[in-house]
């Protein structure tokens, strides 16, 4: 007997029909004789939602209580998730974040997992249940709700995989696998059937949003082994795990692109020791997550410097900056929220020359222009206009020999979920 996390993402929970597929998916499990642990996140665009609500009500909503509304979106998928297994003559018991154990640290919004004490689902699955845990919360160790992140239930399912010791780690989402680019982008993208967690953990990073990239993170810290799979089919996925010679030895892994970051270029800033620390200390005090930074040879003792961060951090950042200006005798700044990043990754660019050479070639064919440039061992990221990302993730796909010869075919989503993803992604 093995005892099997399985995690359930937005799509699909969507509708009480899916709700249905989930739990006759879970008893099916049981049924062949293991334990269930179920991780569900909110169903549908319900989080979009609940941020949308919040907006509508404060502009600067405090993050405690945002962390109050938005646990509630996992919370209703978990009970109607065990009401729908109760009605299938099954034993089924839901937990929310704390109840299962999920204990983090205090930052609401952002909280990192510190502890799993799982023993009340432990007691349950004794009992013979499926357990039900709302992903994406938990508790501080002073007894307030926090919630993970964006995409934080597939965070919930590798720490609980942890904390119960679980055979499997299976993340159920509305693609079948990783691929080696989001396959609504590049229709061209290969199924990847295993990916070592350093690929993954890049790919995350820069954008690939199948995992959220702090599962990966607690997946290698931990040696949990992810499967990543459709809710919607049977075929098999994709094996996260640590990098072994069966794994293809390919140069690159995948391409990912980000649409959720904005740059800001301040100019004409006096170009002397200590300038770049003040910036990036005022940005940082403002709790804005810098990126990517270029600064450009200097011209009579002035410079531009530019940097990239979320959206989400821009007023924060416009702030900061606004007061930075005068200090720092700049001329002013310029923002450009119609940017994107393009990211190549894979451990085999290590020992290969000629990386950023094909890359550079091949976005100056299809007339690509580079604003910006960075790279790791394992990646070499560009920020191009946003209008452009999908030639771009496409003619680098084919660039580095990534096509597969069938098109990508959607499974289950419908015209409208697709249309919203679609927005999401810009
Ligand atoms: P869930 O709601 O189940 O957590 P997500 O929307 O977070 O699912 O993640 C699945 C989506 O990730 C897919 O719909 C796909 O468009 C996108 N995606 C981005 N990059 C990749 C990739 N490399 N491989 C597969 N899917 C990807
Ligand atoms: N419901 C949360 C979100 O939309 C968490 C998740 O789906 O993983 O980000
Ligand atoms: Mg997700």
């Amino acid at each position: 007997m093995a005892l099997v996390v399985a995690k359930f993402g937005g799509t699909s929970v969507a509708s009480p029909e899916r709700i249905q597929n989930v739990a006759k998916r879970l008893i099916s499990i049981k049924q062949q004789g293991n334990d269930v642990v179920a991780v569900v996140s909110a169903m549908g665009k319900t989080t979009d939602e609940l941020v949308g609500l919040a907006a509508a009500l404060n502009e600067h909503p405090s993050p405690r209580e945002m962390d109050m509304l938005l646990s509630t979106g996992e919370q209703v998928s978990m009970s109607l998730l065990a009401m729908a297994i109760n009605a299938r003559g099954y034993r089924a018991a839901s937990f929310t974040g704390w109840q299962a154990g999920i204990i983090t640290d205090d930052r609401n919004g952002v909280a990192k997992i510190v502890e799993v004490n799982a023993q009340r689902v432990r007691d349950k699955l004794a009992a013979g249940a499926i357990c039900v845990v709302a992903g994406f919360q938990g508790i501080s160790e002073s007894k307030e709700i926090t919630t993970l992140g964006r995409g934080g239930s597939d965070t919930t399912a590798v720490a609980l995989a942890w904390g119960l010791n679980a055979d499997v780690c299976e993340i159920y989402s509305d693609v079948d696998g990783v691929y080696s680019a989001d396959p609504r982008v590049a229709p061209r993208a290969r199924k990847l059937e295993q990916v070592s967690y350093d690929d993954m953990l890049e790919l995350a990073s820069a954008g690939a949003g199948v995992l959220q990239s702090r599962a990966v993170e607690l997946a290698r810290k931990f040696h949990v082994v992810i499967h990543s799979r459709s809710s919607f089919t049977d075929a098999p996925g994709t094996l996260i795990k640590e990098a072994d010679p069966s794994m293809e030895q390919a140069v690159i892994t995948g391409i990912a692109h980000d649409t959720s970051e904005v740059k800001i270029t301040i100019r004409d800033l006096d170009d002397t020791p200590g300038i770049a620390s003040q910036v990036f200390s005022a940005l940082a005090g403002n709790n804005v997550n810098v990126d990517m930074i270029i600064q450009n040879t200097s011209e009579d003792g002035h410079t531009d410097i530019s940097f990239t961060f979320p959206k989400g951090d821009l007023d924060r950042a416009q702030d900061a900056v606004r007061r930075l200006i005068p200090k720092i005798g700049a001329r002013d700044y310029v923002l450009n929220e119609n940017i994107a990043k393009v990211s190549i990754v894979g451990t085999g660019m290590k020992s290969t020359p000629g990386v950023s050479a094909r890359a550079f070639g091949a976005l100056a064919e299809n007339k690509v222009n580079i604003l910006m440039i960075s790279t790791s061992p394992i990646r070499l990221s560009v920020v191009i206009d946003a209008d452009q990302v999908d030639l771009a993730v496409r003619c680098l796909h084919t660039t580095f020999g990534l096509d597969s010869d069938s098109v990508y075919e959607e499974k289950a989503l419908s015209a409208e979920e697709l249309a919203a993803k679609a927005a999401k992604g810009r």
